[in-house]
């Protein structure tokens, strides 16, 4: 409920998850600072995928600066449409996502599909109001609003740059140096992890929307006629999808199905995407993510990117609101073809055919002594057109005279002088575009929805209690260390085993402070999920207490095996 968030937004501040940056200088919004714990459990989120997603797959990851030229975005289309539908108050001034307060005060749940006309005749027709002095929107403007936060690179303006506004255009503006390195062979992917900047016209919700966060991205390229992926591993995987279709019928249902069921019906009409959302799916449960508050959802026909031709979303259910954690995108050939046109440089891939074909091949020799002034002396013009109308249309030669268009102008050339033939040629394979699959997830809605989904409150010893539970695999802090009381004994012990803990590379918080009761509270907060603590008998027969964070249950174990014994309890 919304009280778990409030709570939880106190908790991140107190036990140093996360905050609001700059607040000496009162801050600005859409930007956090992460504290220690929550830097550590960023990492550790950072660490499981790229596990999954890079090392486990087999795939290249890479790491690229996060301001680029204006000419990368001029194609790949962010300048032109990476926009959101603005709307200022007339009273107070403030900028508010026109959709947002569109679905925020109506039954509509997708007006982010809508197009500013409508929305506009929306916000007109509920007489919605500003969210934040409550005057009313009716007949104001809606612009759109573009996202991305621009610089200049080097001293003047003659030279601008923008923050990227997606990791992914740093992986495509380097294909042809990448392809080299997969060998020029399809599929192969490449990851990357890093800072992505939105000027988000109303950042909300905490760390859900923010103006800086951290996206980790998978473009995987594939051969577009290439066999399709083995869908075995994942077949079995229990999924909750919410189609396109069902959410365009009134009483629209959530399908309970597997990847390979979704898969073999069409559901999911791509296999690459259903494979990803088979491996997104239990990645998310490892980390903990709650499977009953997760399902994947299928964008609406409006609602997909300038480049997108199928997207599913993993959603995470959050004070009853499904927000989107990942977007799983078939991105076709657009930003390889883009950055193509754009640079004048290949973005292709050397298909080999398994044995060499011969195929027809068009060419022409014009006869250029014939062309007359009529053509202002170009006459490599006249030849350059010849030719790609060859490539194109053999039949416009089939004539006397064959049609050219010059700047705007026909001309009629006759055939015997274009040295028009067909011949017979012998090619080895062909140059591909490769399309795109692209898993991209954020981390930082991905952090925040973990903590959610462990938020828990109990009762224990007949007082309340708060605590995170956690994974282990992720959890910041691994283990506490905790001598019972102030005394030398006592506390050389247990120094000597966080320094056994900490060689062993798990994460360990040594603390000496307050009653024992306090610092296991501390601790459950923190969602550390083991607690090692050092008494009067464990000086006599070297063993200790440990404590496990959701049952409370203790156990006593040998100070020797300690170090093993967790290991393996983080590991799973
Ligand atoms: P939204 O519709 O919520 O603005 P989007 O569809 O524009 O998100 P994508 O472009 O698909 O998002 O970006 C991929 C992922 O990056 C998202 O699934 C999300 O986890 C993350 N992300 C995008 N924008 C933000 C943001 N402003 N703050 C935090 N994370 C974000």
């Amino acid at each position: 409920d919304e009280a778990t968030s409030q709570k939880l937004t106190e908790l991140a501040k107190r036990r140093g998850y996360f905050f609001q940056s700059s607040d000496v200088y009162g801050g600005v919004g859409g930007f956090y600072t992460f504290g220690p714990q929550g830097a550590a459990l960023k990492g550790n989120l950072e660490d499981a995928w790229r596990g999954r997603f890079a090392v486990e797959e087999g795939n290249m990851e890479i790491d690229a600066p996060t301001i680029m030229p204006e000419p990368v975005f001029e194609s790949s289309g962010h300048l032109d449409t990476f926009d959101d539908m603005l709307v200022e108050c007339p009273e107070c001034g403030e900028s508010h996502r026109a959709d947002h307060v569109v679905e925020d005060n109506t039954e509509y749940e997708d007006a982010e599909s809508l197009p500013i006309p409508e929305v506009e005749e929306i916000v007109a027709e509920y007489e919605l109001v500003c969210p934040s002095c409550g005057a009313g929107l009716a007949g104001q403007a809606i612009d759109d609003f573009n996202l991305m936060f621009a610089t200049n690179i080097g001293p003047g303006d003659s030279q601008p740059g923008y923050l990227r506004p997606e990791t992914a255009q740093g992986i495509f503006v380097e294909f042809p140096r990448l392809k080299e390195y997969a060998r020029n062979t399809l599929p192969f992917g490449v990851t990357q992890i890093g800072r992505a900047y939105r000027n988000e016209i109303s950042p909300r919700r905490s760390i859900i929307r923010t103006r800086e966060f951290t996206q980790a991205e998978l473009e995987l390229f594939v051969d577009p006629e290439g066999d399709d992926p083995d869908l075995s591993p994942v077949e079995d995987v229990p999924v909750r999808l919410y189609p396109a279709t069902e959410q365009q019928n009134e009483d629209g249902e959530i399908l309970e199905t597997t990847i390979g069921e979704a898969a073999e019906e069409g559901i999911i009409a791509s296999p690459w995407i259903a494979y990803y959302l088979g491996v997104a799916r239990e990645w998310y449960a490892a980390v903990g993510v709650d499977m009953d508050r997760f399902r994947f959802r299928q964008h609406l026909a409006g609602e997909r990117s300038h480049y997108a031709s199928d997207c599913w979303d993993a959603e995470g259910l959050i004070d009853g609101n499904w927000i989107e954690l990942a977007g799983f995108s078939d991105r076709g050939d657009y930003d390889l073809s883009k950055h193509a046109e754009g640079s004048g440089e290949r973005f292709t891939v050397f298909r080999q055919y398994d044995e060499p074909q011969t195929v027809e091949r068009a060419s022409v020799d014009p006869d250029m002594s014939y062309l007359g002034p009529e053509f202002g002396g170009d006459a490599g013009a006249v030849a350059d057109a010849l030719e790609s109308l060859a490539e194109r249309d053999r039949e416009a030669f089939s004539g006397d005279v064959v049609e050219v268009d010059l700047e705007g102008k026909s001309h009629e050339i006759p055939v015997e002088k274009t040295g028009f033939a067909v011949e017979d040629e012998t090619i080895a394979g062909e140059h591909v575009t490769p399309h795109v699959i692209e898993p991209s997830f954020g981390v930082d809605r991905l952090l925040y929805t973990v903590l959610h989904h462990a938020y828990a409150e109990d009762e224990v010893d007949g007082e309340d209690r708060t605590y995170l539970a956690l994974e282990p695999e992720i959890a910041p802090t691994f283990v506490g260390v905790f001598p019972l009381q102030s005394d030398d004994d006592l506390e050389a012990t247990a120094d000597e085993i966080a320094a056994a803990l900490r060689a062993e590379g798990l994460s360990v918080t040594y603390d000496d402070s307050g009653n024992i009761g306090r610092r296991y509270r501390r601790q459950d907060e923190v969602g550390t999920p083991f607690c090692v603590t050092v008494d009067y008998e464990s000086l006599e027969d070297d063993t200790v207490t440990v404590r496990e964070r959701d049952s409370t249950t203790q156990t006593r174990l040998a100070i020797d095996d300690l170090p093993e014994a967790l290991s393996a309890l983080r590991a799973g």
